[in-house]
């Protein structure tokens, strides 16, 4: 019997035969300061961001042998068939790269001989990649949550937010999801109130953005601005006063991904013409999404955006908050059983 305490918010955790199946959830950026460029190349910076309801679905299978594969599939939709060649199967991909590291550490300790057991890794891709909502990510700490569960290896959070460290700037938000501030590259991590079911529609052009190739347009800001900070927004967060933070939306940015290209600004254009609370691009793009007084006024924007935008896929989601989740996983024989 092995006792895990995680934080896992929106991450659905279903535990089946020798398997384990992950909803991994995108996120998008209420607020994205840059505050200078390091030594290390990455930037500073401080970012608050929100899990939603759009997910992509993780399935871990243990194998008897040591081999780690992933398979990915997409919905059957000529827009996702479009990005299928994008992301790789082999060990560049962040769940392999997450997996090996998790196993590599382990090793390194003699912790288990349990992760010297592979993986097999099916990947049902639904959140766009290159978009600016952290699918990749939320899918890396999916697998570091399924590593350290189904080896065994009982890790605390604390220890699975240095791995994702090691990984990407985004990661460590995933093991937690809900709504939360980030400094650093993005990886330090601090928990807020989430908005109760704040509706997010969300739209994504044709064009993806890689996020190196936005970065890598940034410009210093003048020596006479200072950076906005993220104080106001998040105020409004936990005080829930929606309209507040549909006035307080910035994401330094888009005026970057601007520079590439245009469907940004064309983006910028449809939203507003719609009745919503607060509109921008997500993380480095290209999705672009605005916020919304109700469901109702979500789905009758999302509606006019689909007609009037037929190359753009529409996703309609809410916030979801997190909530720690207190699990723990019994291995017999060939079972897994997770408890609440
Ligand atoms: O960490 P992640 O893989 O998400 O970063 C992708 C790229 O985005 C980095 O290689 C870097 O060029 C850029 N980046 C940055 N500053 C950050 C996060 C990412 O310059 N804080």
């Amino acid at each position: 019997m092995i006792d895990v305490a995680i934080f896992v918010a929106t991450m659905k955790i279903t535990p089946g035969d020798n398997r384990l199946e992950i909803a991994a959830p995108a996120k998008v950026n209420l607020f994205l300061e840059l505050l200078g460029r390091r030594n290390d190349g990455f930037h500073e910076l401080e970012t608050v961001m929100t899990s939603v309801s759009l997910y992509d679905h993780l399935r871990f299978t243990l194998r008897d042998d040591s081999e780690i594969r992933l398979t990915i599939s997409y919905p059957a939709s000529p827009s996702h068939l479009r990005e299928q060649d994008a992301i790789p199967t082999d060990q560049t991909n962040l769940i392999c790269k997450s997996i090996a590291l998790v196993r590599q550490l382990a090793t390194a300790e003699g912790n288990s001989d349990l992760c010297q057991r592979g993986m097999n890794i099916h990947l049902l891709k639904t959140i766009p990649s290159a978009a600016g909502l952290g699918g990749a990510s939320s899918n890396a700490a999916a697998a570091i949550i399924a590593a350290n569960l189904m080896w065994e290896l009982n890790w605390p959070k604390e220890r699975l937010e240095n791995i994702a460290a090691q990984i990407g700037s985004d990661i460590g938000f995933f093991l937690s999801c809900g709504t939360a501030i980030c400094s650093g590259r993005g990886e330090k991590v601090e928990p807020l109130a989430t908005p109760a079911r704040l509706p997010i529609v969300i739209a994504k052009p044709p064009e993806s953005l890689s996020t190196a190739n936005v970065f890598s347009k940034v410009k210093p800001l003048e020596s006479s601005v200072r950076p906005l900070s993220a104080r106001h927004l998040t105020q409004s967060v936990q005080s829930g006063r929606l309209a507040q933070i549909g006035g307080r939306l910035f994401n330094r940015l888009q005026e970057f991904a601007s520079l590439i290209t245009h469907q940004i600004a064309a983006l910028e254009r449809e939203f507003a013409q719609l009745n919503c609370l607060g509109h921008q691009m997500s993380g480095s793009g290209s999705c672009y999404f605005g916020i919304f007084h109700n469901s109702k006024t979500a789905r009758l924007a999302a509606n006019c955006l689909s007609s009037r935008m037929p190359d753009t896929r529409i996703f309609c989601t809410h916030t979801s908050s997190a909530q720690p989740l207190n699990f723990s996983a019994e291995r017999r024989s060939s079972s897994w059983k997770l408890q609440k």
